[in-house]
Parts: C-alpha cells; sequence; structure tokens
C-alpha cells in the first residue's frame, strides 16, 4: 500500500478521533448512569416498603397489604415491569430455603426464607456476575415479634430500593458480564437469606466477581446529631476466612494482609467514587463489619467470595431495630420520615457506576506470579486474559498506603519489569484493561519466581 505522508496523517487522525471518542464515551456512560438515578423513585419505593407494616421474615404471608409476603411478591412485580420495559433483559425468579427453630435462636417459626432474585446476563461471559444487594425483611424491638410494626425504612428498605432503582437505570444498558439485583431475607435472624442465595451460587458455579452489599444507605442524622451528606463506609475484611494454612503461613513471607479480594473491591469502589462522584466522601473501613455486627456480604466472604458492605456513615441507634414509640421525649423506630432520599441517591450511584464498570471489563488476569528478590527491578507474569482487552496495567503502592498509588498500562503481554522498582518497598497488582477502557479488578500475587 502507497501511503503519501499527507494521507499517513489523515489516517493517524482518523485513528486518534476514535480512540478519543471511544474514551470519551466510556466515561459519559457512567455520568449518564448517575445522571438516570432518581431521588423521587427511590422514595416512592421506600415509602411502598415501609407501608407494608413488617417485613419480618416470619411475618404474614398471605395478605397482599401486610407482611413480608405482600413485599417479595410487590418487588418480584416491580423487577417484572423493569424486565418488560427492556425487552425481557432480567431472569427474575425467587430463591428460597426453609428454616426451621433448630437452624438458629432468633427463629420462632417454621418459614421459607425467600429472596428475589433479578439476573441481566452478560453477553460475553453469562457465567460471571456481579451482585447488588438490599434486604426485604423488617425486625421490630424484639426480633422474634413478627406481628409489631417494623417499617423498616432505613434498615433496609433504603437498600432495597437502590437496588431496584440500579436494576431501572442499568437495563438500559447491555453489559458483558451479568449482573444481579437481589432482595435478600432473613438478614435480621441470622443472615440466612444471602446464606441461602451464596450456597446457591456455590452449587451453580457461578463465578462471583463481587457483592456490593447495601444495608442502610439513607441515613445522614448520626445519633450524636452530627449531620453528613457526603460521606459512607466501605466494609471489607482483610483477607477470605476459605484462604488455607500455606497461603496464610505465605503471607509471612511475601505480604497481602491487606490485600484479599474484597479489599481490592472496595478499593475499586472508592476509585470509582472518587473519580465519577469527587464531591463524595468514601471512607475505607477495614473491617468485615460495625464491630460485632454482620451483614449480607458475610455469608458471601465464608465461601470465599469477594464482598463488601457499602453503607451510611452515621447511624441513628434511636430509628435502629426499635419499635415506633416517643420516650422522654425522643422519637424511636425506623419510620421514613429518617431517610434521606438524595443520600440514598446517592449511594444507588455509587453502586450502579461500580456494577457497570466491573461489568463492562474483562476479567481478572489469573495466577499473577511476581519475582524481584535481591534484584534492582520488580517483575511480574499472568495469564492472559480471554476477550478482547487492551492490554494489562500493573498498579502498585507504598506499604502503609490503603490506595493504590502508581500505575503503569504495559499493553498486550503477559509480563513486565519496573525497571529500579525494588520489590521490598511496595504492594503490586495487576488488571486487564478492555478495548473500553474499562478495569477489572486488582488481582494480587498469589505465587513467586526468580
Ligand atoms: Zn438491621
Amino acid at each position: 500500500m502507497d501511503l503519501s505522508p499527507k494521507k499517513l496523517f489523515s489516517l493517524i487522525l482518523i485513528v486518534c478521533a476514535g480512540f478519543n471518542i471511544k474514551a470519551q464515551d466510556t466515561s459519559k456512560k457512567l455520568y449518564d448512569i448517575i445522571d438516570k438515578i432518581s431521588a423521587d423513585s427511590i422514595e416512592q419505593d421506600i415509602r411502598k416498603l415501609a407501608g407494608f407494616g413488617t417485613r419480618n421474615t416470619f411475618s404474614d404471608t398471605v395478605s397482599d397489604t401486610r407482611g413480608i409476603g405482600a413485599a417479595r411478591r410487590w418487588i418480584k412485580s416491580d423487577f417484572e415491569k423493569i424486565s418488560s420495559d427492556c425487552g425481557n433483559c432480567l431472569e427474575v425468579f425467587y430463591q428460597k430455603d426453609f428454616v426451621t427453630p433448630e437452624d438458629g435462636e432468633r427463629i420462632p417459626k417454621e418459614a421459607w426464607v425467600v429472596n428475589v432474585v433479578a439476573i441481566q446476563k452478560g453477553t460475553k461471559y453469562p457465567n460471571r456476575y456481579v451482585i447488588m444487594s438490599g434486604d426485604i425483611d423488617s425486625r421490630a424491638s424484639n426480633t422474634m415479634d413478627f406481628t409489631t410494626d417494623a417499617p423498616g425504612a432505613n434498615d433496609n428498605a433504603s437498600g432495597m430500593a437502590g437496588t431496584m432503582e440500579a436494576a431501572r437505570v442499568l437495563s438500559q444498558y447491555e453489559f458483558e458480564s451479568s449482573i444481579i439485583y437481589v432482595g435478600l431475607s432473613g438478614e435480621e435472624q441470622g443472615l440466612f437469606g444471602g446464606q441461602g442465595l451464596a450456597e446457591y451460587a456455590k452449587k451453580n458455579n457461578w463465578e462471583i466477581i463481587g457483592v456490593l452489599n447495601n444495608d442502610m444507605i439513607g441515613n445522614i442524622e448520626g445519633v450524636d446529631g452530627v449531620i453528613d451528606n457526603r460521606s459512607f463506609r466501605i466494609f471489607s475484611e482483610p483477607v477470605p476466612p476459605t484462604e488455607t494454612e500455606r497461603e496464610r503461613s505465605m503471607r509471612r513471607y511475601y505480604g497481602g494482609e491487606v490485600d484479599g479480594i474484597s479489599r481490592q473491591l472496595a478499593r475499586y469502589i472508592h476509585k470509582n467514587t472518587e473519580t465519577y462522584m469527587p464531591e463524595m466522601n468514601p471512607m475505607m473501613i477495614y473491617r468485615l463489619d460495625r464491630f460485632g455486627r454482620g451483614g449480607h456480604h458475610r455469608p458471601f466472604n465464608d465461601l470465599g467470595f469477594a464482598g463488601v458492605r457499602i453503607m451510611e456513615a452515621h447511624e441513628n441507634y434511636n430509628r435502629q431495630h426499635q419499635d415506633i414509640r416517643t420516650e422522654d421525649g425522643i422519637e424511636y423506630g425506623d419510620v421514613v420520615e429518617g431517610v434521606n432520599f438524595d443520600y440514598a441517591k446517592k449511594l444507588t450511584a455509587v453502586n450502579a457506576i461500580n456494577l457497570a464498570s466491573l461489568a463492562w471489563a474483562p476479567p481478572s488476569p489469573k495466577n499473577v506470579e511476581i519475582g524481584g528478590i535481591v534484584e534492582p527491578s520488580t517483575k511480574l507474569r499472568w495469564e492472559p486474559v480471554n476477550g478482547d482487552i487492551a492490554g494489562y496495567k500493573i498498579y502498585w503502592r507504598d506499604t502503609t498506603a490503603p490506595q493504590w498509588q502508581h500505575s503503569r498500562f504495559v499493553g498486550d503481554v503477559t509480563e513486565f519489569t519496573l525497571e529500579g522498582i525494588v520489590i521490598d518497598n511496595y504492594l503490586f497488582g495487576v488488571v486487564a484493561v478492555g478495548k473500553n477502557r474499562h478495569e477489572s479488578l486488582v488481582s494480587f500475587p498469589s505465587g513467586t519466581f526468580r
């Protein structure tokens, strides 16, 4: 082919413009998603959920207006409506397990613990799933009391409504990996719904990218009077509880105490939030959950899946797990008036952009190995990722830094040497970068070489 300098120049211009448009499109899509999340729609759904009186897991399942049965049927029909608006892009079903009083101390009677699942199948990696969860169930002061009003407007109609809103917005797009929107039950009685779905996932060989569990995403006024509508917490455990004894002892020599899969997911969410929603203040909390308390990401962590809890920064204990009443001038109860819908919208948007960017990204590179002992440079190698990828990026940071500080895109190669970077002084990880510029979660090295 004969190309004059002028022709060559215009060809280069066309190629560059193409890349440019692509890069802008990608980030613009995430901004569009943020803009589409509606506080009004979240408010309507929270009011509807709180209106079922109680959603205690053991409450009425026959009534159409009161109890968890009515609530889950309404959630299912809403997912089905979202699906019919997107050409049946969601597969909606109940996933359920039977519990009896022998299964736990907080089970007053036999019942089905029923989750409502909506799956948006990925076009390229249908068996890879990123999950957003909220809870259907609520509780009164006494967990065993399944008749007293327990509107659970913030705990956890807020997380449930956010999950439904994310489904409404993201179902307008197509993704390479699958997204699951789920309402879990039995949270207050011992995390039974999460356990049921995590086991279901394991049994069906789902490859879970990560679980974004939302539990209380609507309260901005702390019990101490602090009002803050920008901060929120991302809880993540340091390393999976399923790691082997060998992996544990390897860590003494090679590091990784704060680099488990859930922590990488938390860092990913933190980074995307800072990039796309700089007005927010995401707080990385280096623990599984609040001190001595639990949430529905834990059963997934228990089985070795990555999962985090996304939650408001300032809790109001007068509005959690309390019968509605006034005592000594203090109003108790988890009522709709305690929820800030604009804040719930912001945290829903945090979820939505991370679900989208994970579902648009290629899988993480597997079997990342690291070398460079008594050498002036650090070497990394990994298995190639199947798919349409632009290449790989290496991240590194000081051993005391919470977030990745440095990165280098190294192209479509499967090994690379970072010249002059001493292995002892940093922690390293590798991501795959799609042609659409979306990045996978960081893979922390799981082996070494010389
Ligand atoms: Zn609760």
